[in-house]
């Protein structure tokens, strides 16, 4: 049973997940700051098995970093999933590719050492319910 789908911007990357996620991380490491381009990156933890390609697979560019693997769409350059020599077995899916990824919270937050200052104040910073008009 797929318990979760995914896609990249594009479309053109689909998945399949068919187990349930183990966990849900924030993970504030540099390797992630740069390979996302995001203050901090938001990962559900899946054995790798679950992972099922269920489109465009001979889209997906990986790149090497440190002991892990960034798996992205080569056309529009979604992140999609990274693998790391650390967690064997296991693959991170980048929260933001999820279908329902409002559905899903973080448990935990991880490499705090190296997390931004300001990320804890988000709350606090003035909100808009849609982006700023232009002037
Ligand atoms: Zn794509
Ligand atoms: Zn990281």
């Amino acid at each position: 049973m797929d318990l979760h789908k995914g896609s990249c911007l594009c479309g053109e990357v689909n998945y399949k997940l068919d187990s349930e996620i183990k966990r849900v991380v924030n993970c504030h490491c540099n390797f992630c700051r740069s390979h996302s381009g995001a203050a901090f990156s938001t990962f559900a933890v899946v054995p790798f098995a679950s992972l099922e390609i269920a489109k465009g697979k001979e889209k997906i560019s990986a790149f090497q970093f440190g002991g892990g693997e960034k798996h992205f769409c080569g056309t529009c350059g979604t992140p999609i999933f990274n693998v790391n020599k650390k967690y064997p077995g296991l693959c991170m899916i980048y929260l933001g590719t999820l279908e329902k990824a409002g559905d899903i919270t973080p448990a935990v937050n991880i490499w705090c050492e190296s997390k931004l200052g300001w990320v804890d104040t988000l709350s606090s910073i003035h909100s808009l319910a849609q982006g700023p008009e232009r002037k």
